[in-house]
């Protein structure tokens, strides 16, 4: 059986002007209601202290087949954020995380980024 995508949303403290355009509950209930992920889950700020405890309690040890698409900022960056803890719970980053980019987006731009992402990694992972 294929693992759903599990879909975070990171809205950086809801206060950070690069989200001002997206409706954060209409995406995060499109995802849920109309994607095939296992869930959608809003987190306000993944890259402090908080974030990292969030991280370390949540990601299942040596599960390499789940994918965690994470709706955020630059991917680049969060890669080198989130890279520590994924390699301490035994996971491949590169393969495990799918990080978007969702800032300065209307919410339309940013379902349709998230549903693209979605039906790519299941079909990579049925393949
Ligand atoms: S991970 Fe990115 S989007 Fe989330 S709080 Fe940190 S800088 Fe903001």
């Amino acid at each position: 059986m294929v693992e759903k995508p599990r879909f975070i949303m990171c809205i950086c403290t809801g206060e950070c002007p690069g989200f001002t355009k997206l409706d954060l509950w209409k995406l995060i209930n499109f995802v849920r209601r109309e994607l095939d992920v296992e869930y959608a889950i809003v987190h306000p700020q993944l890259c402090v202290d908080d974030g990292d405890r969030f991280w370390k309690d949540y990601l299942k040890e040596n599960r390499k087949d789940i994918v965690y698409v994470v709706g955020a900022c630059d991917p680049k960056m969060q890669n080198k954020m989130f890279k520590e803890i994924f390699a301490s719970k035994g996971l491949d980053i590169e393969k495990q995380l799918v990080s978007l980019d969702l800032r300065n987006m209307g919410t339309e731009e940013a379902m349709k980024k998230v549903e693209e992402t979605v039906n790519k990694v299941l079909s990579k992972a049925s393949a």
